[in-house]
């Protein structure tokens, strides 16, 4: 009997959960959590989160929620009737869509969030455009949720904004949504207001949905702002579900807590699954949000002006090095440069064909860790977080730098 299978000749893990592939991210940050245990001063760009803590009012008030009783019990699935009222007042305020608490899901994190739209809007077969590079959760969502990811490629020389004419080459008879993220991560863009009302005029013709995810939404830098889809074409407000969360903007990634907002239909069959699935957010979390979200934005203005300048130190750094061609992102906390210049050369002895192995080499020479492209869709690029130091990210640029110098 195979190790694989079961007595009765069935796989142990179903073929659902087994074909969720692991994350390229997983070899590089292995490697470098062996390497930083083993006492190697690895310094790491491949963090997804800020490296600020989260302000100090928002932790008082999940103190205060965590010794009220009325929190240690089960409350509403789809999220506190206040927070779910701070939610849509909060998302009025930012970026002007008119929503109801009663469209409002609060879910465990953006990436529930995610999920949660894939599996309610999905029947198996469906297509979903997903401009590449893109989120390493969207396709497994997609999947999982019985759709077919459709990556539509995209590259620097575009600054990795996907057209209308490359999405429509792309629709087919099977095409249920499109996913849109901008800012974006991995690379930082920023999608122009011009392109999102296009995007979204072609969305509403051709009865495409629009899952738009706006976490990134108040780190923008340059002057660019964030588009919220259906504000710009209010049409589309009917078939389009935003996803959300407290994540990014108030260096909360700990706490789990992000949203879902769609129209009622949605939001109805959506709050079902979740009944079942994981029931309402921890209370406390929830509390700390309501306090996050109906208090000021200074602190994610303070966390702005820290990434903005390591943002420009970064991009000016890594243009430097030879073979490395990167464009200056507009938002998020990541750069995206293509390192193809430098694959096929040989460092120190060792070849690096992809950017999976140049990112190894970097790890095992620098000592510093990035996020290879693989992960993200398309082989070729770095993703570099510069949500760390401002000491560290010159020190780990600069020791990349110097080993990037000598490929031959
Ligand atoms: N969307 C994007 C584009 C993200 O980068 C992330 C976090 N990496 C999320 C959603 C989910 O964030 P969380 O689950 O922590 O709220």
């Amino acid at each position: 009997m195979s190790a694989v299978t079961s007595a009765v000749g069935r796989s142990r893990v179903s073929a659902r959960i087994g074909g969720i592939s692991e994350s390229a991210t997983l070899a590089v940050d292995a490697k470098a959590k062996a390497l930083k245990a083993a006492g190697r001063p690895v310094i790491g760009f491949a963090a997804g989160e800020p490296d600020f803590p989260t302000p100090e009012p928002i932790v008082q008030a999940a103190i205060a929620a965590a010794s009220d009783p009325k929190n240690h019990r089960y409350t509403p699935a789809a999220g506190l009737p206040e927070l779910r009222d701070v939610i849509a007042a909060k998302t009025r305020r930012d970026s002007g869509y008119d929503v109801q608490a009663s469209q409002v899901i609060v879910t465990n994190g953006g990436k529930q969030a995610v999920y949660q739209a894939f599996a309610t809007l999905l029947d198996p077969g469906d297509e979903v455009l997903l401009p590449a590079p893109y989120w390493t959760t969207y396709p497994e969502a997609i999947t999982l949720a019985g759709g077919v990811p459709v990556p539509v490629m995209t590259d620097e020389s575009t600054n990795y904004l996907a057209t209308v004419e490359q999405l429509e080459a792309a629709r087919t008879p099977r095409t249920k949504a499109l996913l849109h993220c901008s800012p974006s991560n991995p690379t930082g863009s920023v999608y122009p207001r011009e392109q999102v009302e296009a995007i979204g005029r072609w969305a509403v013709e051709n009865g495409v949905w629009v899952v738009a995810d706006e976490i990134y939404e108040h780190l923008v830098y340059d002057g660019a702002k964030a588009e919220s889809m259906p504000v710009v074409v209010p049409e589309l407000a009917d078939t389009c579900v935003i996803v959300n969360g407290v994540a990014k903007t108030y260096a909360m990634t700990g706490w789990r807590v992000g949203w879902m907002i769609s129209p009622a239909d949605v939001t109805k069959a959506a709050a079902n699954l979740q009944s079942h699935l994981t029931s309402n957010v921890c209370n406390i979390a929830q509390r700390a949000a309501i306090n996050a979200l109906s208090g000021p934005l200074d602190a994610v203005h303070e966390m702005r002006t820290a990434f903005d300048r390591r943002r420009k130190t970064i991009v000016e750094m890594l243009s430097s090095i030879p073979g490395v061609d990167v464009p200056t992102p507009q938002g998020a906390f990541y750069v995206y440069p293509s390192v193809k210049g430098l694959l096929g050369k040989e460092i120190r002895g060792k070849k690096a064909e992809t950017s999976l192995d140049l990112a190894s080499i970097v790890l095992e020479e620098a000592e510093v860790a990035v996020v290879p492209g693989e992960a993200f869709g398309t082989p070729g690029y770095f993703r570099l977080s510069y949500a760390l130091s401002d000491t560290d990210l010159v020190a780990g640029v600069d020791r990349m730098s110097d080993l990037l110098r000598e490929a031959l």
